[in-house]
């Protein structure tokens, strides 16, 4: 990413460029018909100043100021050209001045994302090249391949790149287009990946719940190459199969690297139950990590199947593996009636709460399953739970986890706080990055 400090978040609001009346001119010109007035802050070089742009509403930038790369329609004061959804647009604040280059979307809440608050920027390939060559860095820097073939290459916003979410599972890559901006130029960074990582295959996996609000409808397939019939990742020496075709997300869930391992390094000797297992990845690190019994439980048998592929992947000694298809709500309650008990429990469930709007009720089913995973656990067991609702946040999810042990009737302890491995960026200024929490508990013994 640019290193270019001049529009730093702590800029005093800049002085008009554009004159007072900006705004009022782009909309008699368009009342009148007459083509828009340029702003006074003229766009250099290689922009061309016909360029649309986005108007936002009077004190509507502080956001921008602070680098939070959404624009949403509420901010939008008018229009100015008829940019086409993906198209990049100028975003403007009142008086006229240049704020950003953004991805335009009509069909979305958010309006634009921010491509580049830099005036000097053309996007286009060698923008998306760089941007893409920078994320790749950056994992380099932080040695993300010591842990295996797999992980996040791009993780849009906090890449610079919003919307976009690239894989890596051995030599196969996953990309998923979450918005207008990367839809527009999916091509490009098709060719940039193959040339960047030479992959044997991409595969797109277009098909997040999130392209229905940005208006754009599901795609998924081969888009460069051809997908092998088996696609394996190696993380922290264990082997999983992934089904990039038909699992979830873009076939396996690498934020949750890091966290996996540790509960590894805790589990010998104990009885493991690992709820919302998928393919059985806490299961695979308990098990090598001396675990006496893994029950591991999900409600998908596809999941499941790909779990029990994958003990034997790795040699596993399968009679300490236990699989059930099962609602985690109802399996819970189930154990907790057959007074069944373990050492150490795993929970992680979906997405609960995709935004704020859904947290009353994703609290309630985060304190269910944390109360009875309370109640299974022997005295000094641990429990790791997790959230990854972007609409619960670390303090609303400790307090939940705090209100199931007291209802549990458990004293507890914090002892680690978790969140997604280092190829998962936050950027400082997008906090809804930071998606995935976690807690480790000890209950007292
Ligand atoms: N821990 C896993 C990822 C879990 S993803 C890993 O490390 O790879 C969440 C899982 O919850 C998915 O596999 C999904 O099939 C499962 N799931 C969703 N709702 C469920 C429910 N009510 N009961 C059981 N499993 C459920």
């Amino acid at each position: 990413m640019s290193k270019d400090k001049a529009r730093s978040p702590s800029t005093p609001h800049r002085q008009s460029q554009g004159g007072k009346d900006f705004r009022k001119r782009v909309q008699r010109s368009k009342e009148a018909g007459a083509p828009a007035p340029q702003p006074a802050s003229k766009p250099r070089a290689g922009n061309p100043s016909a360029r649309p742009a986005i108007i936002l509403k009077a004190e509507r930038d502080k956001s921008l100021l602070r680098r939070h790369p959404w624009i949403f329609s509420g901010a939008v004061d008018c229009i100015d050209g008829a940019p086409a959804g993906g198209d990049t647009v100028a975003v403007r604040d009142a008086a006229g001045s240049f704020l950003a280059w953004a991805a335009y979307n009509p069909d979305s809440q958010i309006t634009a994302r921010v491509w580049s608050w830099h005036e000097k920027d053309v996007v286009g390939e060698a923008f998306l090249h760089q941007r893409i060559a920078d994320a790749l860095a950056a994992r380099h820097a932080l040695a993300i391949a010591q842990a295996g073939n797999g992980m996040r290459i791009v993780h849009g916003e906090s890449d610079g790149l919003p919307g976009l979410i690239v894989d890596k599972y051995g030599d196969v890559l996953v990309m998923q287009l979450g918005s207008a901006g990367p839809e527009r130029w999916r091509e490009t960074i098709a060719d940039i990946l193959q040339t960047l990582c030479a992959p044997v295959c991409i595969y797109e996996r277009s098909d997040s719940d999130g392209r229905e609000l940005e208006g754009l409808s599901k795609r998924c397939g081969v888009v460069r190459g051809k997908l092998p019939e088996q696609v394996e990742v190696i993380e922290n020496g264990l082997r999983f199969a992934v089904d990039v075709a038909a699992g979830q997300k873009t076939g396996y869930y690498l934020d949750q690297r890091d966290n996996r391992a540790f509960t590894g390094t805790l589990a010998a000797d104990r009885d493991v139950l690992n709820c919302f297992c998928y393919t059985g990845g806490f299961s695979l690190y308990a098990l090598r990590g001396g675990a006496k019994s893994v029950l591991s439980i999900d409600s998908s048998q596809e999941a499941l199947q790909i779990g029990r592929t994958n003990v034997g992947l790795n040699g596993l000694d399968a009679s300490k593996a236990e699989w059930q298809c099962a609602d985690v709500f109802d399996a819970l309650r189930k154990l907790r009636d057959q007074n069944r008990k373990f050492d150490l429990i795993v929970l992680d469930p979906p997405k609960f709460a995709p935004t704020a709007a859904f947290a009353e009720k994703a609290s309630r089913a985060y304190k269910d399953i944390n109360l009875l995973g309370f109640k299974l656990l022997r005295p000094g067991g641990l429990l790791f739970t997790y959230s990854c609702s972007g609409g619960i946040s670390d303090e609303l999810f400790q307090k939940i986890i705090a209100g199931a042990a007291l209802d549990a009737g458990v004293e507890a302890q914090i002892v680690k706080k978790l969140h997604a491995a280092p190829d998962h960026p936050v950027l400082l200024s997008f906090p809804e990055g930071a998606y995935l929490k976690g807690l480790v508990l000890r209950v007292a013994g």
